[in-house]
């Protein structure tokens, strides 16, 4: 499940050419402008190939040093590797994926918060299929299926 703003998803809707109208088969519930959705569900409005090859939203962040990204992501690949290389089922994968897409702190196909790969196609070399991995700012945690 995605938790967010509903002015975002209106955004994510209209980006990928549908209405919140639409997709509101996969709201799971709404609590003022607080909407949870399922990106499983057939009406979740699917991420286009724009998404997928480049940077969507408006980016503020500071970019991290070379040095910094290549230390955060050795740390990852460390701790990945001494857990046994647990990995994230497809739909763990596309949920976290979905949430970074919306996240402030993803540009061009990185998180700029831990510097990170952020790509759901390269299973084996992206944080995102790791199943112990968090979200530096806590948008998703480790996945409990492995
Ligand atoms: S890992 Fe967290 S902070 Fe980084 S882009 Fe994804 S949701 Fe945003």
């Amino acid at each position: 499940m995605i938790t967010g703003n509903l002015s975002d998803f209106e955004e994510r809707c209209l980006q990928r050419g549908t209405t919140v109208d639409a997709a509101s088969a996969c709201i799971v519930s709404m609590d003022g402008n607080t909407v949870t959705v399922d990106p499983l569900h057939p009406a979740y409005p699917k991420p286009t190939e724009a998404d997928l090859n480049g940077p969507v939203f408006v980016r503020g962040t500071e970019p991290l040093s070379f040095a910094q990204k290549a230390k955060n992501f050795a740390k990852s690949a460390i701790s990945h590797v001494s857990a046994g290389l647990p990995m994230c089922s497809d739909e763990e994968v596309l949920r976290r994926h979905d949430i970074c897409l919306g996240c402030e702190h993803y540009q061009d196909n990185a998180c700029t918060k831990c510097g990170c790969p952020i790509n759901r196609n390269k299973k084996f070399i992206s944080k995102l299929s790791w199943a112990g991995e968090s979200c530096p700012v806590g948008k998703w945690g480790p996945a409990s299926n492995g």
